[in-house]
């Protein structure tokens, strides 16, 4: 059978690093085997749900080159692909319905603050909280009394004793007590919205997936759904829990989610591929390298996930990041310098411009300051009076332009020979005399993008 993955975020806000990886490691594997890879909204959270998140979402992927073969904007034979469009069809009430028949379903009148104090009463006695299945064996007048009350039912399901085992493809043999999973889970809220747990079994059976590969937040989910979908008499599809990814200080990256959302590193010039390239390899064996998603698809080997939780580094993406962009020629570079720069000089200056700065720059948000640096008003921070000397005869022996490479070399030659200077003495005050800072570009590559006429201009600015 041809292998058929998802990723089901819920649309509850942006997308991040660590949802994506989600989504990637489901690309990877279902393009390596040449299968299926389906893109799913779970809709069941109706206080959390973001009115755009959907869209924003799939503008993301978009941006990031990663294509669902079925999804809410490309369709499917498999849809709709949206929870609640699917409620309204039926799906969840026709194996609901096979629940209740096989007496695996049962509703539960339990109020929340009974709820809550049946946890306060079994942590106090030891036991691990959850609900301790009270309501499982209602009879119909108790059930007709709770609901003279006014209560409104939500629908558990019946999770019998025993032991509940499967295979992980990252993780191993997982096995489980049922009893230990904190009680019945309820799979319909009182609104008679399902939760994802069940809806999304009773989707990965109707939409035929083979593979389950998600975030190790769920194995205790992966638990429960075993016993969803052989109640249904479904086969149980097979389970990848990745492991979860850690802050640099070891922590839970949940706090910087919002710093991390890929909305934010495209702002910041971050490059689709090089947070592709990251997200394939971290948690793995493999060293971080550049390459397509085709590429990464090749790579792609369940056996290398580790099983170890493991630090997200945003400097490996900016790296791999750094390596993109000093590669980048001025055909692909020129729309991103072009969005990001006020006044564009003729084009011909700009590709000098971009050969120029390129080594320098590890995220386009970069290209910014250093078009200032070359082009706009500069400060002369850190250039000492006894300089001003130097500056100014070095102005006076700037060569007449145009300039080419070999501009600086010149220059520089005569510098040395007039005033004895040499090492950082000799070049430091230019530079900054130059660009304001002590640090950037070559100054041989700069010069020519400058030209005389600015050069000359700022050599005379700083010995003001
Ligand atoms: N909607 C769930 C989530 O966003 C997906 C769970 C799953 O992949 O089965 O966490």
């Amino acid at each position: 059978m041809s292998v058929r993955a998802r990723f089901a975020p819920s649309p509850t806000g942006k997308l991040h690093v660590g949802n994506v990886r989600t989504a990637l490691v489901n690309v990877l594997f279902s393009r390596k085997m040449g299968g299926q890879f389906v893109l799913r909204f779970e809709d069941t959270d109706l206080e959390r749900e973001v009115p755009e998140a959907e869209t924003q979402m799939i503008s993301v992927f978009d941006w990031l080159g990663i294509t669902a073969d079925e999804s809410t904007a490309h369709g499917g034979d498999f849809g709709p692909y949206r929870t609640r469009d699917r409620a309204k069809r039926g799906d969840y009430d026709e194996a609901l319905k096979v629940l209740f028949e096989k007496g695996l379903a049962y509703e539960c009148f339990v109020s929340k603050e009974e709820l809550d104090m049946i946890r306060r009463l079994r942590t106090s006695r030891g036991l691990p909280p959850g609900y301790d299945n009270r309501h499982r064996d209602l009879t119909e007048r108790e059930k007709e009394a709770y609901r003279a009350e006014g209560r409104e039912p939500v629908i558990r399901f019946k999770l019998l004793d025993g032991e509940i085992a499967f295979e992980d493809l990252v993780r191993g043999s997982v096995r489980y007590e049922a009893k230990n999973l904190g009680g019945d889970p309820v799979i319909v809220r009182s609104n008679g919205i399902p939760i994802f747990t069940f809806a999304g079994a009773v989707d990965d059976i109707n939409q035929k997936i083979t593979h389950v590969i998600r975030g190790e937040d769920h194995v205790t989910n992966a638990a429960i759904q075993v016993r969803i979908f052989e109640a249904l008499g479904a086969k149980v599809p097979s389970f990848a829990h990745f492991t979860m990814l850690l802050d640099s200080d070891g922590g839970k990256l949940s706090k910087r989610l919002d710093s991390l959302s890929i909305a934010q590193l495209r702002e910041q010039g971050f490059l689709p591929k090089s947070i592709l390239s990251y997200l394939a390899a971290i948690g793995t064996s493999m060293d971080p390298t550049l390459g397509s998603i085709e590429e990464l698809a090749q790579r792609f080997d369940f056996a290398t996930a580790g099983r170890a939780p493991v630090r997200f580094e945003l400097e490996q993406i900016e790296r791999l990041n750094a390596l993109l962009i000093h590669d980048m020629d001025w055909p692909e570079a020129r729309d991103y310098v072009l969005a990001r720069v006020d006044n564009p000089m003729a084009e011909d200056e700009m590709e000098l411009f971009w050969h120029a700065v390129r080594p320098n720059i590890s995220l386009l948000s970069q290209i910014k300051e250093q078009f200032d640096l070359c082009f706009g008003d500069i400060e002369n921070t850190g250039l000492i009076a006894d300089d001003a000397d130097y500056i100014r005869i070095a102005e006076q022996e700037l060569p007449k332009g145009p300039y080419s490479k070999q501009t600086w070399q010149a220059w520089v030659g005569t510098l040395k020979e007039k005033t004895g200077r040499k090492g950082k003495d000799l070049f430091m005050p230019l530079r900054i005399a130059l660009t304001g800072i002590s640090h950037g570009p070559e100054l041989a590559e700069l010069l020519p993008v400058m030209g005389e006429e600015r050069a000359r201009a700022r050599l005379k600015q700083a010995c003001k």
